[in-house]
């Protein structure tokens, strides 16, 4: 199973991500881990896109191309995968189309997380992060049994750069402009499902998976 999961920025996409790869072993690829990932080690994509994050903006088209097309070479991407944040623009899912086609494979279904944008805020606000595996918290809603400190790691927890109420502005106007529009574009081809993001974390993915079923 080829999974998309799309939605605004703070709508819960990683930490469905994470659940659902798990349960149905499936390889989670996220465009904004694998961008946090090359900044962090300073590599030619980190340094291309560090200033487009830190602003807020979408990192170019042929950027994002290279780090996609790098991470699906690897062998463990045949078993099937969830894209988490890509496509983000309608360049980007002409892309993948083209490269599903030249692999042979397909987009079985889109899971399109709808949220309104003060509970978005919220959720950006009170985010934190592992520094050292990536496991995302809340600091109310879903958070560490130790403030600060990673329960899967013991890692420390931080809060993104990104993840101010400026910033979100901006990736709010880049999600409405560019990548909300992508569901037009893919309407007449892949299967779209809906889901309330507004439920705690078993309830919207106890949605997802009902949704799942009946695709499956
Ligand atoms: P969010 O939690 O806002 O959905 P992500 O972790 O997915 O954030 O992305 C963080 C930042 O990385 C984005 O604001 C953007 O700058 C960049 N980014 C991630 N994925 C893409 C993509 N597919 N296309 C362009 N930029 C991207
Ligand atoms: P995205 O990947 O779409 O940017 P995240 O999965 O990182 O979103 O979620 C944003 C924040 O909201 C995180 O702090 C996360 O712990 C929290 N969160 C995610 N889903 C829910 C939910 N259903 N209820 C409450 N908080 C949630
Ligand atoms: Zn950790």
């Amino acid at each position: 199973m080829n999974l998309l999961i799309m939605g605004a920025p703070g709508s819960g996409k990683g930490t469905m991500s994470e659940r659902l790869c798990k349960e149905y072993e499936l390889l989670h690829i996220s465009t904004g881990d694998l961008l946090r990932e090359a900044v962090k080690s300073q590599s030619e994509v980190g340094l291309k896109a560090k200033d487009y994050m830190d602003k807020g903006l979408l990192v170019p088209d042929e950027v994002i191309h290279q780090i996609i097309f790098e991470r699906l070479k690897k062998d463990d991407a045949k078993k099937g995968f969830l894209m988490d944040g890509y496509p983000r623009t309608l360049a980007q899912a002409e892309d993948l189309d083209g490269l599903c086609k030249d692999l042979g494979i397909k987009i079985d279904a889109i899971l399109q997380l709808d949220l309104d944008e003060e509970v978005i805020a919220k959720r950006i606000t009170g985010r934190r992060v592992c520094k050292n595996c990536g496991t995302t918290y809340h600091i109310s809603n879903n958070p560490s049994k130790v403030e600060g400190v990673c329960d899967v790691c013991g890692g420390e927890l931080y809060t993104r750069g990104d993840d101010t109420l400026e910033s979100l502005k901006t990736r709010l106007c880049e999600y409405e402009k560019s990548t909300k529009p992508l569901l037009d574009y893919y309407r007449d081809h892949v299967s779209i499902e809906h889901i309330d993001g507004d439920g705690t974390i078993d309830e919207v993915f106890t949605l997802i998976k009902g949704a799942l079923g009946k695709i499956s």
